[in-house]
């Protein structure tokens, strides 16, 4: 239902859950958070308001980081709980049992209609799903096209065009702190370009304390945005340009 990502030198929890607040408004039942530090993620997530997520936080303290993402659901198919929650992590091929293995972490607003043949050709590659949603197989096909040797933002390309349906997808890889991925189709999707830094959102709302300056993007688009840059494509590699506008108006 709402997503965030940031890349930049704060630390990335405190953009993230700032940005899921002022998500809110949109309504959810689940929020949950990925962090990249050290080679690895660091995920919480749980049912709930956004105050749970806080708690299991301040319980379970993350790591500091400057990558992450972060995702308020409204649950589509699968029950609203703590394993159906986003984000949601890859899983080493033929290792269901340590979901935490993996290198992506993927949060998706919409619907990936095709999700039950993808879960089926998974599931003959013995690759188990650990949730309910139609999410974790885009994070399973994701995790297999890093494992296979393609950067995040190819990774990204070649997923979406197995994908149907309407989807805002966002990634971290674990192994690439610098870059966070995201795409679009029939779901909004807006890039925050600030100063040394940038930011994702499923509407501006998620950044715009931190810039107003925005970058919509096109449908079917992969856009990978760094601490200093942004790169749009389209599914197939191709350079696209974004729209670039002032958000001039109070939220
Ligand atoms: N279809 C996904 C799910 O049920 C995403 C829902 C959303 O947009 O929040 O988990």
């Amino acid at each position: 239902c709402g997503i965030v990502g940031y890349v930049g030198p704060k630390q990335a929890q405190d953009v993230v859950i700032d940005g899921l607040r002022r998500l809110e408004y949109r309504g959810y039942d689940s929020a949950g958070i990925a962090l990249v530090a050290d080679s690895a993620l660091a995920v919480s997530k749980k049912a709930g308001k956004l105050a749970n997520l806080e708690k299991a936080i301040a319980e379970q303290p993350l790591p500091p980081s400057h990558t992450g993402v972060g995702h308020t659901r409204w649950a589509t198919h699968g029950a609203p709980n703590d394993v159906n929650a986003h984000p949601h992590v890859g899983h080493l091929h033929g290792s269901p049992d340590s979901p935490g293995a993996g290198r992506v972490a993927l949060v998706h607003n919409g619907i990936i209609e095709n999700f039950a043949e993808l879960r089926s050709r998974l599931e003959a590659d013995d690759i188990t799903l650990v949730s309910e949603t139609d999410t974790e197989v885009a994070a399973q096909l994701l995790e297999l096209q890093l494992q296979s040797g393609l950067d995040l933002t190819v990774a990204m390309q070649r997923v979406c065009q197995q994908l149907e349906g309407a989807f805002t997808l966002v990634a971290v890889d674990a192994l690439d702190p610098e870059r966070v991925v995201a795409a679009r189709r029939n779901s909004p999707l807006v890039v925050g370009l600030g100063e040394g830094e940038n930011f994702l959102g499923s509407d501006v709302a998620a950044f715009i304390e931190h810039t107003r300056d925005a970058l919509e993007l096109g449908q079917d688009q992969v856009v990978t945005i760094t601490r200093s840059g942004v790169e749009v494509t389209d599914f197939y590699g191709v350079p696209q340009e974004g729209r670039h506008y002032h958000v001039d108006w109070d939220l």
